[in-house]
């Protein structure tokens, strides 16, 4: 993996050559925008947006999703991927200056590189232009980004190697995710700046089909199931040019005025991102026929993330150690091996398996790491047996000590774990941590977090390790 790594790393640095060397042609000024680096004016034709597109960390204990779609995703294997995003845009070589004087071989592109306003993480230039070369550079990074991910080879095997296929499904699975995240942050979907995004991937990807030219269909969802996936279904058939732009315009509109009438939001969002006009008459008229299903109960997954994991971890410190105590380390089959020895023990709260923390033998990747690596996709979240303290992983980076999850009624955390303080059962479970970590899982910030950490000039920085 790591050979590929830094495949794929050289190649993001060639990319940035490239770019850089391209020489773009003069277009027309929009006033409208600047850079927010240099903060000169943007041309049509070179402005980026910084994107990161990670794996979704897998796991079985949490629903993420409401079920319907949960199991539609799952039996066609279409929720790998996840897309974070800001709003903010620059010059590609203001934007890559930002990065080279950062660049360092050691660490993933994700932890280095964001964007030098919000420091959201990236390890993607995405190109707001209309330019064709700009498409061809962003999909050839977007196969670089699967060798990353390391993700190559499960795709081919979806693909009996037809490779020319794959890049379509990444395409149609970061749509997927961003509608579903359009769903579960309304409000943060439009400040992310994803409507933009939404609306590029889908030109990338009209673009990409006219050298392809597949005639199957790569969605199999039956119809009238759940509206984004028919909308998507709708997607690939105008791609496909199966459909024309009026009928594709009409049909979006049919499904999206047969939701039911609280999600205006929605809609109105969707309408944008499809650049079709509203007709408020329309909307505001007759009550279609309820055809699709919506999804309200997004609200609820995050209490339900949150409860769940209170009742796997107990109510205090006392029961989540006597808990997990007994379970043996999953890598080296013993337990507490290194407690003696002032180590610790980790329970993955994607998993419930126990680890010892670092290495168990003399490896030189640590079972965090690879743990994540081998079982959820490169992120978890582990809590320590000794201390209640959470550890967040995103292979190969692990951020320790991020906060602890459970204090006195004085608020402390336990300090240290001897065997004269036994009032464990006096440090009690901290639902707002709780919160914050079914946030990570639900949302998927485990690289964020630990990017925040790493940025943190005092205390945090020197708490994110490699190949923990
Ligand atoms: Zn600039
Ligand atoms: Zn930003
Ligand atoms: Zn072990
Ligand atoms: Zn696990």
């Amino acid at each position: 993996m790591k050979k590929k790594y830094l495949q794929k790393q050289s190649k993001f640095n060639e990319q940035l050559d490239i770019n850089v060397g391209l020489g773009l042609p003069q277009e027309k000024y929009d006033e409208n925008e600047q850079c927010q680096s240099c903060k000169l004016t943007l041309k049509q034709d070179d402005r980026y947006i910084p994107i990161l597109i990670s794996t979704f960390a897998k796991q079985n204990r949490y629903d993420t999703m409401p079920m319907e779609l949960q199991n539609l995703l799952n039996a066609e294997t279409l929720n790998l991927f996840n897309v974070s995003s800001c709003k903010h845009q620059f010059h590609f070589k203001c934007l890559a200056n930002s990065f080279k004087t950062k660049l360092h071989q050691e660490y993933p592109s994700w932890l280095i590189s964001n964007c030098p306003i919000c420091q959201q993480s990236c390890n993607l230039l995405y190109p707001n232009s209309q330019l064709e070369v700009h498409f061809n550079l962003f999909i050839q990074e977007l196969e670089a980004i699967l060798i990353e991910l390391n993700l190559d080879l499960q795709l081919s095997l979806k693909y009996e190697g037809r490779e020319e296929l794959i890049l379509f499904d990444i395409f149609y699975q970061l749509l997927i995710n961003i509608l579903i995240q359009m769903i579960q942050q309304k409000v943060d979907f439009q400040r992310s700046g994803k409507v933009q995004i939404f609306q590029q991937f889908i030109r990338i990807l009209k673009h990409h089909y006219k050298n392809i030219n597949y005639k199957q269909n790569i969605l199999k969802f039956k119809k009238g199931q759940i509206f984004i996936l028919d909308i998507m279904m709708l997607i690939e058939n105008q791609v496909m040019s199966v459909i024309n732009k009026n009928d594709f315009e009409q049909e979006i509109s049919k499904i999206l005025l047969s939701l039911p009438k609280q999600n205006d939001d929605l809609v109105k969002i969707l309408f944008t991102c499809f650049e079709i006009k509203f007709n408020d008459e329309l909307f505001y008229g007759e009550q279609n026929e309820i055809s699709s299903m919506c999804i309200t109960d997004f609200y609820q997954t995050q209490k339900e993330i949150s409860n769940q994991i209170a009742i796997l971890l107990g109510k205090n410190f006392e029961t989540f150690r006597h808990r997990y105590i007994k379970n043996l380390c999953k890598k080296c089959g013993f337990f507490a091996t290194k407690q003696k020895q002032g180590q610790d023990i980790a329970v993955c709260l994607l998993c419930l398996k126990t680890l010892c923390l670092g290495s168990c033998k003399n490896y030189k990747i640590g079972n965090l790491s690879i743990h994540a690596e081998e079982e959820h996709n490169c992120h978890s979240v582990y809590v320590c047996l000794s201390s209640g303290n959470v550890v967040i992983t995103s292979y190969p980076m692990s951020y320790v000590n991020c906060f602890s999850l459970f204090y006195n009624n004085l608020g402390q955390e336990i300090n240290q774990l001897t065997y004269t303080n036994l009032d464990w059962d006096k440090y009690n479970l901290d639902m707002e941590k709780v919160e914050q970590i079914s946030k990570i899982i639900l949302y998927n910030q485990y690289q964020q977090i630990i990017r925040n950490a790493l940025n943190d000039q005092n205390r945090n920085r020197q708490n994110v390790r490699r190949n923990l």
